[in-house]
């Protein structure tokens, strides 16, 4: 099967778009954060990605384990949300995750993600359906590892990832919060997209495009 290979240097393309698409869409996460937060979801995820930016020549050049290591200590730093330190806890979980093969390919891609989630899920106490960024990543999860057992062709496989982080995403619009602050609304949140879900998808959206762009 066709495959991909990943190097620090791409995984640093991947938070440069991820960046981007931040950028992008100010208004639109601040709007979601302040209608079950407290508003401030944007500000940290951008400070978080802009200091990783800051940092992109020396990052780009190290290997994937060390990149996420790396990253992880950037996120959790410069961040001052609750997000900063799931972030942190997840990058450096996917560095365990990845060992010290040369390059990500399509099973190491999906072990990062796993380990990305699991990392969440444990610091966060937080598990599939609690409204926050586990359920964009926690869907895609599944279907990656589906797809890896049933061979489904590497683009075809990375665009189902894609999709179903985002709509992970979206249909936590539904969902009351158990976690975070949307806890403490009257309303839970129901109604409102949880911004760290979207935010999230835009991690994956980025590592899978990124990842394509890879292919050998
Ligand atoms: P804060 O909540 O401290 O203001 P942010 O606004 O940066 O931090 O992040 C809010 C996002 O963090 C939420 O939208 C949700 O996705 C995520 N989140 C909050 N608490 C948890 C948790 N316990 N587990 C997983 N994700 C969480
Ligand atoms: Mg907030």
């Amino acid at each position: 099967m066709q495959d991909f290979l990943m190097t620090g240097a791409d995984c640093m393309e991947a938070i440069r778009k991820t960046a981007g698409i931040l950028a992008q869409n100010r208004d639109y996460i601040t709007g979601l954060d302040a209608a079950t937060g407290d508003g401030d979801h944007w500000i940290n995820m951008n400070m978080g990605y802009e200091k990783l930016l800051e940092q992109q020549q020396t990052l780009a050049a190290l290997d994937p384990p060390e990149f996420f290591k790396k990253a992880a200590m950037v996120m959790m730093s410069a961040i001052g949300g609750s997000s900063g330190v799931l972030y942190g806890t997840a990058f450096l979980r996917a560095a365990g995750a990845l060992g010290l093969e040369q390059g990500i390919d399509s099973r190491g891609l999906c072990s990062l993600l796993r380990a990305l989630c699991e990392g969440i899920m444990e610091r966060g106490r937080s598990k599939p359906g609690d409204k926050t960024m586990v359920d964009a990543m926690h869907p895609a999860v599944n279907v990656f590892e589906q797809g890896l057992a049933h061979g489904t062709p590497t683009v075809e496989l990375l665009h189902l990832v894609r999709e179903a982080a985002g709509q992970g995403a979206k249909d936590t619009r539904a969902l009351p919060a158990v976690r975070g602050r949307a806890y403490y609304q009257a309303d839970r949140g129901v109604g409102h997209v949880d911004p760290g879900a979207i935010t999230m998808a835009y991690l994956i959206d980025s590592l899978t495009q990124t990842a394509q762009e890879c292919m050998k």
